[in-house]
This record gives C-alpha cells, structure tokens and sequence, in this order.
C-alpha cells in the first residue's frame, strides 16, 4: 500500500498526461466514428475506400494526440526538474550551474539559461566578496605589524628611562629619548599615510578642484626637495611641454602625489645622478613623468608596487623606512582625478607616469 502511494506520488505527472491521453484519445476516436456514421451511414456499409479514409484520420489523430501529450509530458517534467534545481540553489545558496538542456520546452531552457547566468553572476560577487574579506584581512595585519614595531621600541626606550631613573646617564637618557621620539614620528607618518590613503578608497570623496599651472606646482616642488637634492648630489629639473599647461585638479593632492613619487626616487634610486619632472599635452591629457636613474625596478614588480603594503623585497629588507603606502595614495589619487598611472624601468631609468586629463568634466558634475 505505501509502496503503490510512493508510486503515485513520483508518478503523478506521468499518471496525468496518460490518463488525459487516454480519455482524448477516446473521445477523438469517438467523435470521428459518429460523424462518420452520421455523415455516411453504418461503417459496414461503406466502401472500402472510405473505410480507409476514416481509419486514417483515426491513426493520424490519435498519432497527434499522443505526440502532443508526449511533448507536453516532457515540458512539464523539465519545468518541475528546473523549480527543484533552483530551490537547491535557493536553499543552499549555491552557485550550481544547471547543466541539463530542456529539449521539447524552449521557454524552459531560456528560463535555465537565465538562471546560469544570475549564478555566474553571484558566484563572482561571492569571490569578490571573499578576496576583499581577505585582502582586508590582510591590511588589518600589515597595519597591526606596522604599528607594533615602533610602538615596542618606544615603550622599550622609555621603559628604560623610567626604570632607571637617576641610574641612567644623561647621554644615555637623551639618547634613548631621542629614539622613543623618532619611532613616535615614524608611528606618526603611518597613521597619516593610512588616514590619507582611507581617504583616496573613499568613493563619495569631494575634490577641491581648482585651475593649476603645472610648471608653478612643479616649481615648488622642486623648491622644496632643493636641501635633499643637493645633500643626495642630485640634480632636479623639469620641462613643461608647451610651457604653460594649465590642468583642472585638486592642487594638495596632487602635489602629495608627486611628492609621494620624487620621495621614492630619492629613497629607492641608489646610484641615480638625476630626478626629472616633465609634463607633455596629448590631446585632451597630459602625461606626467617622474624620472630617475639608478637601480631598476624589477619587471614582475612593476603593477604590484601600485598595491597597498606592496615593497620590492630588497627595499623591505633595507632601513628605508617605508610602508609601501606612497604608490597606493599615489594611484588612488589618480584615480579620483580620473586619470592612469603606470610604472616603467630599465637598467638606465625608471619613470613613473601619471596620465591625467585637462578638464575635469565627470568630477565637476558630481
Ligand atoms: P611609503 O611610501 O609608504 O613610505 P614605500 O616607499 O616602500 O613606503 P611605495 O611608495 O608604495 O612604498 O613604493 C613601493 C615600492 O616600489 C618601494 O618599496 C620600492 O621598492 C619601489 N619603488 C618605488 N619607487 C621607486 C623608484 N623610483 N625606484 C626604485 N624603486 C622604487
Ligand atoms: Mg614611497
């Protein structure tokens, strides 16, 4: 008994459409039997010509009847498998693709293709969800070591003057202060790269965007980094290409942009005799270079020193000092002016371009 009501219920689809079947059948059959009696009197009587005829009909109708139920039959059964593979996408929270075609049922298998697609398209937000769950993970440790290693310092240099009180030479207690001071400066450099850098990821940021001269804003920094350039044996020029380009831009981000560049050049070009700035229009941009010469950037690094935390083995293993921030405010930046930035280095140079356009047109309407 519960076998034959197990029977039923899988079979319930099929037990229809054969009882549908059946019972059109029967009524077709019986409808051209009628209006053939009707229409020509008893069966028996007629010839064997019309005999034929209505034997025919009968065959071919019934024939299209059980093709028809067949058809619908299979349409049915793919439209009851796809709400059960989509409930288990649903339940699971799956990103099962559908991998069955609906032969007879063509609406049915635009319906699977649809649904392929919207789990194409969650499986992918779910893996960008999960790097940047990762790379967030990431981020919070770089942050965490970063600040870790000089705050232990600081903590071991004035733990020391506290303990040892009047014990401790004034040499040795200036010293140490001097220590605690300048690895709380370089605590101090991180929290604001990091407070800058949150600020360029910002999607909603407001840029202060003002009409700048480019040959003055390269001036000035060129002013600025003179005592460093001069203390390196370092020569900084620039070329401006016409000589006045005027760009619409946030002016201190920028400027921190290309100071974040020539203060690379300066750290990283070991051996370099120049730093160059140059600014050339190209059509509706222009193309900002920071050259220097000295040692090159390894070619597998050169989009990855873009990436936050990103720094050349060498350049971790040295005492320069750096997070691997600079480049990421860098490319941020850029990216808020809507522009490009790329790196590129060989034996003799390496320069980095920021690609930026005159006007400003997208960012003024927001
Ligand atoms: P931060 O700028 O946050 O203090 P950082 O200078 O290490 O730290 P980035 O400015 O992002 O970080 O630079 C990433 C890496 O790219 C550097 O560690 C360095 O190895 C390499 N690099 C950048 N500029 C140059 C350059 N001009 N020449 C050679 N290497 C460079
Ligand atoms: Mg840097």
């Amino acid at each position: 008994m519960k076998k034959l009501a197990l029977f039923l219920k899988h079979n319930r689809t099929k037990i229809y459409y054969a009882v549908v079947t059946t019972l059109l059948l029967l009524l077709f059959s019986w409808s051209v039997y009628s209006a053939a009696t009707m229409a020509l009197g008893r069966l028996q009587s007629l010839s064997s010509l019309w005999q034929w005829g209505v034997i025919s009909v009968l065959v071919i109708g019934d024939g299209i009847i059980v093709i028809w139920q067949y058809v619908r039959l299979r349409q049915a059964e793919s439209l009851t498998r796809l709400i059960h593979d989509m409930q288990t996408i649903a339940n699971d929270n799956s990103d099962m693709q559908i991998d069955w075609q609906a032969m007879y049922a063509p609406q049915t298998q635009a319906l699977i293709d649809v649904t392929n697609t919207i789990s194409k398209h969650t499986q992918a937000i779910r893996e960008e969800e999960r790097e940047s769950e990762r790379s967030k993970d990431e981020m919070i440790t770089n942050i965490s070591h970063d600040l870790r290693t000089p705050l232990t310092a600081i903590i071991g240099y004035l733990g020391l003057v506290e303990m040892n009180g009047t014990q401790l030479s004034a040499a040795d207690r200036a010293k140490y202060i001097h220590t605690a001071y300048s690895k709380s400066n370089q605590m101090k450099v991180l929290v604001e790269d990091l407070f800058e850098f949150s600020k360029t990821q910002a999607h909603d940021a407001v840029l202060n965007m003002t009409t700048l001269s480019l040959g003055d804003l390269f001036a000035q920094l060129i002013a600025s980094y003179e005592i460093e350039a001069h203390e390196h044996h370092l020569a900084l020029t620039q070329i401006v290409d016409p000589e006045l380009i005027v760009i619409e831009a946030d002016s201190d981000k920028l400027a921190r942009a290309l100071m974040n560049l020539m203060s690379n050049a300066f750290k990283y070009g070991e051996g370099a005799t120049f730093i160059k700035l140059t600014a050339q229009v190209k059509a509706d941009e222009v193309e900002i270079r920071v050259i220097n010469d000295g040692i090159k950037i390894p070619s597998a690094a050169l989009t990855d020193i873009f990436d936050r935390f990103y720094r050349v083995e060498s350049s971790r293993n040295s005492q320069t000092g750096g997070t691997g921030l600079g480049l990421a405010i860098v490319k941020g930046i850029v990216n808020q002016h809507h522009g490009r930035v790329r790196a590129t280095s060989d034996d003799d140079l390496t320069t980095f371009i920021v690609t930026l356009p005159l006007k400003q047109t997208i960012n003024s309407d927001q």
